[in-house]
């Protein structure tokens, strides 16, 4: 077993494997495991918090070089399984994507996407 300590309130929580990002179960933040602090035998591993307030949407998915399909966190653009992703955050974000995407449709013509922009070219 290894511990974590939530970096917001401090509440230690045990894990068979330390999980790349975890919710606090007492104040509910998303902490980010520093395995680099985790000391010998009973120190708790500490934790960063989300930079940013929209922490609990996924900012996009990538593809990953091996063919795994990984949702990226809005914090720091961790790249999680959707497993890995409901089991810390709760829920489906292939859900929330495309809930996202229409809304991204949705009465916004003529709006430019600047990172396909490049694709563009301009031939001579
Ligand atoms: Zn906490």
């Amino acid at each position: 077993m290894i511990a974590a300590k939530c970096a917001k309130c401090g509440t230690i929580r045990e894990f068979e494997r330390l999980p790349k990002k975890f919710c606090c179960s007492e104040c509910g933040i998303l902490n980010t495991p520093q395995p680099e602090t985790a000391g010998s035998g009973e120190q708790a591993c500490g934790c960063l918090l989300p930079e940013r307030p929209e922490w609990r949407l996924p900012s996009g998915e990538i593809d990953s070089p091996d063919g795994i399909h990984l949702y990226t966190t809005a914090d720091d653009a961790t790249g999680l399984t959707r497993e890995e992703w409901i089991q810390i955050f709760g829920y489906d974000p292939e859900i929330v994507l495309k809930t996202m995407r229409q809304l991204g449709k949705e009465g916004k013509e003529g709006y430019v996407n600047t990172s396909t922009l490049g694709h563009r070219g301009h031939a001579r």
